[in-house]
């Protein structure tokens, strides 16, 4: 008879063999859609436990499954990186690092699932649990995801909105994930709500001239995008305190020769929202300030809106069962629990379909996205989560009531065929 206790002692025994995985995929980092580097590393290290793929999608994304039927739960964990510059292990094709802690998601989903399949539970339970390496999680790198959709190889920018699409959580009754924190003082977050955004991209439009003998030929793009920042800025008061609004971006042309007036300058920004109605409103008022900014100055804007992710809202009672794991770790106090959160994820597409959640560890050192993020304390960053998942996944596995008193209650906000609408109409 397994219990809780022996799985805790096994991953307990093998700290080791982990820590090393994790530094690993760490001193590895791609992004999205290229992480073949960690996606080899994992595969080996599930050879050496005796597991396989069983499926591939998304160019990067494998699943690997334990146990059979119903109940069955799904595990996520990210593949990829995010450009950071300077950070230590920064690969020198993209500066891709993973400054996003996503490494440490697949070291402790992976060493969760090998002490699972390891203690035998599945043999004496009904059961299985498929765990998800998903690529591309990052909104980045866009130039390339958009020729890999040219080239028919993906559908959709994110790794979730290929798979979803691709109906491969659809056998899933429950989803977990869990995802790095940053700076907090708290060492566990549960059931935070994370907002969704819209991605926008600017051109503002001009005329080319010599910038010191005919200026006055020339229509400023460079100036037209100022103009607009300083419009955004000043819309801001009209923002409600409630809907937690972000508008922030990059300039990512501004001209091609320091003698000429700039005729294109391009603004790349991510809107994000709590509140999803008030986001197409705000969307438009920017849209506005944008094009009227480009008139005032001679000029034009051209904009594009393209699908972000949806905002996450976790199923509570899935997030009872880490919580209550986390309490033989942790006192109340030090979890943070129902936070609003102004990150985004495409796991937020997911939370609109099943029953999922994403529950943060802590362990980092330096800012989450920074050059400084370091992995300093292997035990709470490997070895609580990997517990916390071992037990949860135990607590669901032998007691099938729990789940389906979790798929029970679940309201999907949309169904299948509203959220491939959604997704296939790119501009809002
Ligand atoms: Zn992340």
């Amino acid at each position: 008879m397994i219990t809780k206790t022996n799985l805790i002692q096994t991953i307990e025994q093998h700290k080791d063999e982990v820590y090393a995985l994790g530094q690993n995929l760490f001193a590895h980092p791609q992004l999205g859609y290229k992480e073949w580097d960690n996606r080899n590393i994992l595969i080996d290290y599930f050879k050496s436990h005796g597991l396989t793929i069983d499926q591939t999608f998304a160019i990067t994304g494998f699943s690997v499954t334990i146990g059979s039927g119903k109940p069955h739960i799904g595990l996520l964990a990210e593949l990829d990186a995010i450009p950071v510059p300077g950070h230590p292990y920064a690969n020198n094709a993209d500066h891709a690092a993973h400054a996003c802690g996503h490494s440490s998601q697949c070291a402790i989903m992976a060493n969760a699932l090998v002490h699972i399949h390891e203690s035998g539970l599945l043999n004496e339970y009904p059961g299985s649990i498929t765990l998800y390496f998903t690529p591309a999680e990052e909104y980045v790198d866009l130039p390339y995801r958009r020729q890999l959709i040219k080239d028919g190889q993906i559908k959709y920018i994110s790794g979730k909105q290929n798979m979803i699409a691709d109906h491969l959580f659809d056998a899933c009754d429950v989803i977990i994930h869990c995802h790095a924190m940053g700076d907090s003082p708290y060492k566990y977050c549960v059931n935070t709500t994370m907002s969704g955004f819209i991605y926008k991209e600017f051109d503002f439009l001009g005329v080319e001239s010599h910038a010191g003998a005919a200026p006055y030929l020339g229509k400023n793009a460079l100036n037209m995008m100022a103009l607009f920042l300083d419009a955004v800025g000043m819309l801001r008061e009209t923002f409600r305190e409630e809907d937690i609004v972000r508008f922030h971006g990059m300039c990512t042309n501004g001209g091609h020769s320091i003698n000429s007036i700039p005729a294109l300058a391009t603004y790349c920004a991510y809107l994000r929202c709590f509140n999803w109605d008030k986001m197409n409103e705000i969307n438009k008022k920017i849209d506005d300030a944008a094009i009227y900014c480009a008139k005032a100055l001679g000029g034009e804007c051209e904009i594009r809106t393209d699908n972000g992710y949806l905002p996450f809202h976790q199923d509570k009672r899935l997030s009872q069962v880490v919580y209550d794991n986390m309490l033989d770790l942790v006192e109340a106090d030090e979890i943070n629990t129902n936070e609003k959160s102004i990150a985004s994820g495409d796991v937020g597409d997911l939370g609109c379909l099943k029953p999922t959640i994403q529950f943060g560890y802590n362990g980092f050192t330096g800012r989450i996205h920074g050059k400084d993020l370091c992995e300093s304390d292997p035990y709470r960053i490997f070895i609580e989560p990997s517990r916390i998942v071992v037990t949860s996944l135990y607590d669901l596995i032998t007691n099938v009531k729990r789940v389906e008193d979790i798929t029970s209650h679940f309201k999907p906000t949309l169904s299948y065929e509203q959220y491939m609408d959604y997704l296939n109409d790119v501009n809002h």
